[in-house]
C-alpha cells in the first residue's frame, strides 16, 4: 500500500466535525487553509530568517489589540490557550516578584491552571462562583493577599460560556495593584462580535493580559493561540538569552514555532472583516437558540441561559447519554457540577447538523 493511502486509512477513522457538538475547535476557514499552506515551513523561533512572517505577526497582534481596545498591546501567537495562560501568569509572577506567590482564579477556570500551579510553583486559590456560575467578588477579595501576583477572570468559561464580572474584578485589581489576567481563549473571538458586547478587555484599566485563541472561534488552523499584554514590561519579564539564533532574546515558551497560525488567523480576520465575523457569530448564536428550543421541547432545562454559543442541559443520565451517542459516532460532552450534557455550537454545527443530531438524540434518550 502507498504511504499516502495508508495515511488516508488512519484519517478516515477520525470522526468528522459534522458529528461533533463538543469541541471548541472547528473546520478551519478556507482562507485559513490557503494561508497555512503558504506559510508551511516558517519558523518564528528564528526570526532573522523570516522577517516577513515576523512583520505579519506584529500586524496581527495590533489587529487583535484593536479589537480588544488597545492597539499598542504586545504579545505573540502561541500554541493555544494553555500556553497563553502559562505565559500570562508567568509574566505576572516575574513582574511582581513575591515570595511564595499565589494567584486567585474562579472555580470554573480551565484545567490549564492545574498545570500552571505545577510548573510555575504558584499556589492556586479557587474562588467560589454564584448561582449564575460567575466568580463571587467577595470570595476573590477574601482570597487576595500581599503575595497575590495575579487575579484571573474568564470571558467565556469552557463549560458554560459564562463571563465573570470583569469590570468589578478590574476595579479590585487596580485598587490592590495586582495584575488581572483575562482568559478569553474561547470568548475573545465571540464577545466583540455580539450585539451590545460585555466589556471584558483592555478597556478595563486593570486588565494587564488577555488569552485569546484564533484556533477556536477565529477559525484559524491549529495551533494558534494568543497572549497579549497591555505593557511591554510584561513581555520583557519573560525573556531569556538565545546565544546561537538570529535574535538575542526570546520571550516565547516554545522555541521553534510555526508561522502558520499567524498567517491563517490574519487571513480569516482580514478576509472576513468585522462584518464577516459578526455574521459567523450571529449564525452560531442563532443555531444555539435552535438547539435550545429542540431540547426544551424534550423537557431539558439549561444550566444557565446561554450567554454565547455554549449550552449545557441538566440530566442525571449525562454520562450514559454521552457514551451511547459516542457508540453511534456522535460526540457531545458532559459537565460534572451540576450533572449535565454540554454542547458547543461552532460554525460547523449548522441547522442541518442539529437536525441530524436531534433525530439520533431522541432515539438515545428513549433507549433507556
Ligand atoms: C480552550 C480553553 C483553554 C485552553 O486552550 P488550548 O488551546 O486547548 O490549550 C483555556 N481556557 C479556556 C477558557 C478555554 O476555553
Amino acid at each position: 500500500m502507498d504511504v499516502l493511502e495508508e495515511l488516508r486509512v488512519f484519517r478516515e477513522k477520525d470522526i468528522p466535525y459534522s458529528r461533533v457538538l463538543s469541541s471548541m475547535c472547528t473546520i478551519p476557514h478556507e482562507l485559513a487553509v490557503k494561508a497555512h499552506q503558504l506559510f508551511i515551513g516558517t519558523n518564528l523561533g528564528d526570526p532573522g530568517i523570516f522577517p516577513g512572517t515576523v512583520e505579519l505577526e506584529r500586524k496581527l497582534v495590533a489587529m487583535i489589540g484593536e479589537l480588544l481596545h488597545h492597539k499598542e498591546c504586545v504579545g505573540y501567537i502561541c500554541s493555544g490557550g494553555t500556553e497563553a495562560n502559562i505565559q500570562g501568569i508567568r509574566s505576572a509572577r516575574n513582574v511582581m516578584r513575591r515570595k511564595e506567590p499565589n494567584i486567585v482564579i474562579p472555580k470554573t477556570a480551565h484545567f490549564s491552571f492545574e498545570k500552571i500551579c505545577d510548573i510555575l510553583c504558584v499556589e492556586v486559590r479557587r474562588a467560589n462562583v454564584d448561582e449564575d456560575y460567575k466568580v463571587d467578588l467577595a470570595e476573590v477579595e477574601k482570597l487576595v493577599d500581599d503575595r497575590t501576583v495575579a487575579i484571573v477572570g474568564i470571558a467565556g468559561t469552557t463549560e458554560l460560556g459564562q463571563i465573570d464580572p470583569i469590570v468589578e474584578l478590574s476595579r479590585l485589581a487596580e485598587e490592590r495593584n495586582i495584575p488581572l489576567h483575562i482568559d478569553a481563549a474561547f470568548g475573545g473571538f465571540v464577545i466583540p462580535f455580539m450585539d451590545d458586547p460585555y466589556p471584558f478587555d483592555f478597556a478595563n484599566k486593570g486588565v494587564s493580559s488577555i488569552t485569546i485563541d484564533p484556533h477556536k472561534m477565529g477559525m484559524a488552523t491549529i495551533p494558534a493561540g494568543g497572549i497579549l499584554f497591555r505593557e511591554e514590561s510584561f513581555l520583557r519579564a519573560l525573556e531569556v538569552e538565545t546565544p546561537y539564533l538570529t535574535s538575542k532574546m526570546q520571550f516565547t515558551l516554545t522555541g521553534t514555532r510555526p508561522g502558520t497560525g499567524v498567517a491563517s488567523a490574519y487571513a480569516v480576520l482580514k478576509g472576513l472583516g468585522f462584518k464577516g465575523m459578526k455574521e459567523i457569530v450571529k449564525r452560531c448564536l442563532r443555531n444555539t437558540r435552535i438547539l435550545m428550543e429542540e431540547m426544551s421541547l424534550m423537557g431539558f432545562e439549561p444550566v444557565i441561559e446561554p450567554v454565547m454559543n455554549v449550552v449545557a442541559f441538566k440530566t442525571e443520565r449525562a454520562e450514559e447519554i454521552k457514551h451511547e451517542l459516542y457508540r453511534r459516532r456522535w460526540v457531545i460532552s458532559t459537565i460534572r457540577e451540576p450533572k449535565a450534557i454540554r454542547f458547543v455550537v461552532m460554525s460547523h454545527v449548522t441547522e442541518e447538523v442539529i437536525k441530524n443530531f436531534m433525530s439520533e438524540f431522541r432515539k438515545v434518550v428513549q433507549w433507556k
